[in-house]
């Protein structure tokens, strides 16, 4: 649908420049008047080449525009005296068109931006009342489970039927937890940290999984960090995710590399995985809320820990590794301008 306005666009703008260009090439030059006229028309595709389409579209309007135009200046050409002030006409066009096409394209960046905030904390709020309603009855089902669980003879047939539900209830209950979260404001809770021992910490924790897929993790810790202010809990989940999905990523045999290092005004962490890597439409979605191709996953993990890292004034980014896998990297500065 997108494409095809566009195609429409490039049309109109077409149209509108070979018209404008007609009306130069087939009026006698000597009317000035009406050249002057024409000349302030070239404007129109100008502005609406910046609207719709930013600075690309200004580039490339006025390059048109400068290119088609230039046999007719050169064919009527007088010297530069006389000529003096279709030059600096032209001059201040592209100049403009450079400015409304920056415009453009920075009000376009900040309306999108807005959109996905109001998206986000849309789907937040509907997400935390569905995941409200599951925890109840999920938790009676688990509860209750469990404590059949136990009463029941080890040796009976529906011993294993009930393993099973209690085992997927506690997926469920860890999938309405991570809903929950989404759903929450941030608040957090700063204190002063080591990244290397949570770093330490998160490698503790994630062993046992890795062991069980056949992982080994690997941690490069700088021991030149010092201690930063930031909230412990919230970076253990960040680092503990962004491992969990490097280990679930990668087949046995392979390593997952945690990293720390410092920058000149921030600490950054490192995971590297030797995995199946992300595909070109993930590349761009992994952090959106609900992207994932796991069987059982529920898309939030990668969407809490952008906006965790984000409200500790830090960023996140990833990138594919020269041979295998991918890198996900999370830098959290020094000085933390955040709202929270
Ligand atoms: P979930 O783990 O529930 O799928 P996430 O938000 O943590 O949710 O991850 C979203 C998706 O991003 C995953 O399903 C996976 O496709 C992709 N992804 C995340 N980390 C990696 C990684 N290290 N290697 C390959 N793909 C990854």
């Amino acid at each position: 649908m997108a494409l095809k306005s566009n195609h429409s666009r490039i049309v109109i703008l077409c149209v509108l420049l070979l018209v404008i260009l007609f009306l130069h090439y087939f009026t006698l030059h000597d009317l000035e008047f009406h050249h002057a006229i024409y000349r302030t028309l070239f404007y129109l595709p100008l502005v609406l080449g910046s609207f719709w389409f930013g600075l690309k579209g200004a580039a490339g309007v006025s390059i048109s525009v400068i290119l088609f135009y230039l046999p007719y200046a050169t064919l009527q050409w007088q010297g530069l005296q006389s000529d003096f002030e279709v030059i600096l006409e032209g001059g201040l066009y592209v100049f403009i068109a450079l400015i409304l096409g920056y415009l453009a394209e920075k009000e376009r960046k900040e309306q999108a931006a807005m959109r996905r905030v109001e998206k986000l904390a849309a789907i937040g709020k509907a997400v935390s009342e569905i995941a409200h309603d599951m925890k109840t009855p999920l938790m009676t089902i688990g509860g209750f489970s469990r404590q059949v669980e136990r009463n029941l003879n080890a040796k009976s047939l529906d011993q294993k039927k009930l393993k099973i539900i209690v085992s997927e209830t506690s997926r469920l209950e860890s999938m309405v937890r991570e809903m929950l979260d989404f759903g929450k404001p941030l608040v957090l809770n700063r204190t002063e940290i080591q990244l290397n021992d949570i770093a330490q910490d998160c490698v503790t924790i994630a062993e046992p999984e890795a062991r069980e897929a056949g992982i080994r993790l690997e941690l490069q810790t700088d021991p030149s960090l010092p201690p930063i202010t930031l909230d412990r809990s919230r970076v253990k989940q960040v680092l503990l995710n962004l491992i969990v999905n490097a280990i679930q990523a990668s087949p046995p045999g392979e390593e997952v590399i945690i990293r720390t290092n410092m920058r000149k005004d921030s600490m950054r962490v490192e995971v590297s995985d030797r995995g199946h890597g992300i595909s070109e439409d993930g590349e761009e979605r992994v952090f959106e809320p609900f992207f994932t191709t796991k069987r059982n996953g529920t898309g939030l993990g990668l969407s809490i820990v952008k906006q965790i890292v984000e409200a500790h004034g830090g960023e996140i980014s990833f990138s594919r590794n020269s041979t295998k896998g991918v890198t996900f990297r999370v830098s959290l500065p020094f000085n933390q301008q955040s709202a929270r």
